[in-house]
Order: structure tokens, then C-alpha cells, then sequence
């Protein structure tokens, strides 16, 4: 009853906040890959961080060359896929690709292992070209930077060496999913311990992240 009440309460004396910004945000999740965003880069990147907490879908840009570039494709809730011609046509020099993960009640949500088996496919791929990459992540609370140790790097380019019937890839894959299932499953703990826990457990296994609280 009290907590009836106190609802009530709020909703009828509280000020209805503004509607989400999200409409007039300068970078937008948009179906399709190719559409230019002249932007700095902290202006972008503080777009995405708001543009997480609204979307319905993960969407994927890269940064490079002071432009932004939608290069997503198939955009779903839980995953979008990457245009690479797109990518190619831009990338020049130094190259930040980035993904939301659109804000749900999950109590942490970091780069997943198929985001890190990307990353260094990508960042092996540009290596040759003299192009370096760097990998960020946001969740609608802040920002992830994710990548890998050499050994690991290593790993991940051997994907049809198998060991005990499974590729490097699938060993890695499960590994990552295992320190996932391990600290996020584990519930009443507080949101920044999880995340903690969770740097330090995948930091064992040579995956590097850290993560950036945003308000
Ligand atoms: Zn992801």
C-alpha cells in the first residue's frame, strides 16, 4: 500500500523529464551501411553513449580520417554485422570502430566473443595495410575499450588448427562465454564489482578491457 501510494505520489508531483533526445542526437541507427556523420569525435562518441540508452537495435561505426561512417548492416537487437567495403573505402591511418549494445535489464553488458574474435580478424586484416584499429563499446552506462594480448592475437589467427576436435576460435569462444556466464549470472552484486570482476577474470585469458562510467 505504502509503496502503491508513494507511486502515485511520484507520478503526479514529479515534472515529466523531457522526452529522450535521442530524435535530434547527431548519429542515428539507420538500416544500411554508407551514411557519412561530419562530427568530431567526441561529439560522436557522446552521441552513441546517449544513442545506447534509446536504441532498439545495435548499429556499427567506424571513426577515421575525422569523419564518422555508419558501417552496419542487418541491424538487430542483439547484433549487427559490418559493411567491410565501406570500411575499406574510408579507413585511413588509424581507424576506431564502434557498436552499441542497446541498454536492456542486463546487469552488465561487455564485448561479447564474437566482438573480440572480430576485432582481431579486423585489426590482422588492416595491420598489412598499415591501418591500426581501436575497439569501443557502448551500453547506455558507458564506454568499453576491448583487445587482446599478442598471444592471443596469435591464437585467434591459427582458425584451423584444431586441438581436442575444436578450433582456437571455438576454445576461445567458450572460454570468454564461461567468465560471462560466471560473473554475470552471479546476482546481488553490485554493478561496478561485476564489472571489476569481470576485467580482471577475461584479462587472465589475454582479453584486455576497460570500461569508462558515463553519466
Ligand atoms: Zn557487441
Amino acid at each position: 500500500m505504502f509503496l502503491l501510494a508513494s507511486a502515485a505520489l511520484a507520478c503526479s508531483t514529479v515534472p515529466r523529464e523531457h522526452p529522450p533526445a535521442y530524435k535530434s542526437l547527431p548519429i542515428q541507427v539507420r538500416h544500411g551501411a554508407g551514411t557519412v556523420y561530419n562530427l568530431n569525435k567526441e561529439a560522436g562518441e557522446k552521441a552513441l553513449h546517449q544513442l545506447a540508452r534509446t536504441a532498439k537495435l545495435e548499429d556499427y561505426w567506424i571513426f577515421t580520417n575525422n569523419q564518422w561512417i555508419d558501417i552496419g548492416v542487418n541491424e538487430t537487437p542483439d547484433g549487427v554485422n559490418g559493411d567491410y567495403e565501406v570500411f575499406k573505402k574510408f579507413a585511413k591511418g588509424v581507424v576506431t570502430e564502434y557498436h552499441i549494445h542497446p541498454k536492456t535489464d542486463r546487469t552488465i553488458y561487455p564485448p561479447s566473443s564474437s566482438d573480440i574474435i572480430k576485432h582481431v580478424d579486423l585489426k590482422l586484416g588492416l595491420k598489412q595495410h598499415g591501418i591500426s584499429l581501436e575497439s569501443k563499446v557502448y551500453d547506455g552506462e558507458g564506454e568499453w575499450t576491448y583487445t587482446v594480448s599478442k598471444d592471443i592475437e596469435t591464437f585467434l589467427s591459427l582458425k584451423n588448427v584444431k586441438r581436442h576436435d575444436k578450433t582456437f576460435e571455438e576454445l576461445f569462444r567458450e572460454t570468454v562465454v564461461t567468465a560471462t556466464v560466471l560473473f554475470i549470472d552471479s546476482e546481488n552484486n553490485p554493478r561496478d564489482q561485476l564489472i571489476q570482476r569481470y576485467i580482471q577474470k577475461v584479462s587472465d585469458f589475454g582479453v584486455y578491457l576497460t570500461y569508462r562510467k558515463l553519466r
